[in-house]
């Protein structure tokens, strides 16, 4: 069953991930210069999902964000011994040269009608803060994911925790189309979810990085729809996982006035997914549905507007009305 191989690849990759990250110093000692420590978690955590994924479901192609292509360089082979070490130590003894053929396994261009699609450590900036980053693994079946798995490998499994802090020992959200969604710790079992009302506070998550998403257009659109807010702010699609979980009421991404930037499929796949099956309402800045049906981008959207269905056309409006 896919959702079991999902669970699977992305439970893996993530705990070997947090190891990494775990051990920033040590391996940025080692690895030095612009061969920055994020590297071995990305590469390591898709070739663990690749390796899943190819044994249990090889005929599926997978979009992976990273590409084998630096690792084959020369100059690189302690950096791909690091990988190879990681992965070995996740799933088993693994040399060089399988690593990079896992990795390869993750080169398709989403032009098929159906594909899986991982960000292997999405909210690199967090990862190397320290902070939160998310294992995302959807499938997208003509345009619309049809399952995703998130790893939020710092995130507290007790709602009554701040979602900021990152001392957590981790949450799996994870949704089928038309299922639902459901949540749980790394490694036990996975109990339904469903979002509340939203009625007084509104809690709103936004990137981290100011690069990513316009924090003064946040404000001036929550001042404009006129409702107490409180502001959640954090790395990767853990944003999404907050809403399916009932511990965050809208996430905007806004993008910054004059730039021109394509999301990539990646970055929201299997996120908007768990957002969904959750009951949360998901569409661009301008209320159109994401849509996964054009390539490695989303091509045909701009931002984010997810947030709670009672909410969602009002703060739609407050993003268009402020902008
Ligand atoms: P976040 O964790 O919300 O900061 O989002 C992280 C993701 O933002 C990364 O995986 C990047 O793919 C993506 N990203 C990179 N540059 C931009 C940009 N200019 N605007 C929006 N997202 C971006
Ligand atoms: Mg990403």
């Amino acid at each position: 069953m896919r959702l079991n191989i999902a669970l699977d690849a992305v439970r893996q990759a993530s705990l070997a991930a947090k190891s990494v990250q775990r051990s920033l110093d040590r391996v940025s000692e080692l690895t030095k210069d612009d061969r920055s420590p994020v590297t071995v978690a990305d590469f390591a955590a898709q070739a663990i999902v690749a390796s899943i994924l190819r044994d249990a479901d090889g005929s599926t192609p997978l979009v992976g964000e990273e590409t084998s292509a630096a690792l084959r360089e020369p100059e690189n082979n302690a950096l791909l011994a690091l990988v190879t070490e990681a992965v070995s130590s996740a799933i088993g003894e693994r040399s060089p040269d399988d690593v990079l053929t896992l990795l390869d396994h993750g080169g398709h261009d989403a032009s098929a009608p159906e594909y899986w699609v991982l960000d292997p450590v999405d909210g690199t900036k967090g990862f190397l803060r320290g902070e939160h980053f998310a294992v995302a693994l959807g499938l997208v079946c003509d345009g619309h994911p049809t399952l995703g798995v998130l790893g939020c490998p710092n995130l507290h499994v007790a709602t009554t925790q701040s979602p900021e802090a990152v001392d957590g020992q981790g949450v799996i959200v994870a949704a089928e189309a038309g299922q639902g969604c459901a949540t749980g710790g790394m490694e036990g079992p996975l109990a339904p979810v469903k979002r509340s009302t939203c009625e007084g506070l509104v809690r709103v998550c936004t990137s981290v990085e100011a690069a990513h998403t316009d924090h003064t257009a946040v404000d001036a659109a929550m001042q404009t729809l006129g409702r107490e807010w409180t502001g959640v702010r954090l790395d990767s699609q853990a944003k999404y996982g907050l809403l399916a979980r009932d511990q965050a009421d809208a996430y905007l991404r806004l993008p910054r006035p004059g730039k021109r930037y394509v999301e990539r499929v990646w970055d929201h796949a299997a996120g908007a997914l768990v957002a969904m099956e959750s009951g949360t309402t998901v569409t661009d800045i301008s209320g159109k549905p994401l849509d996964f049906g054009h390539g490695r981008g989303l091509e045909q959207n701009t931002g984010v507007v997810a947030a709670a269905p009672e909410i969602h056309s009002a703060l739609l409006e407050a993003v268009r009305s402020s902008g």
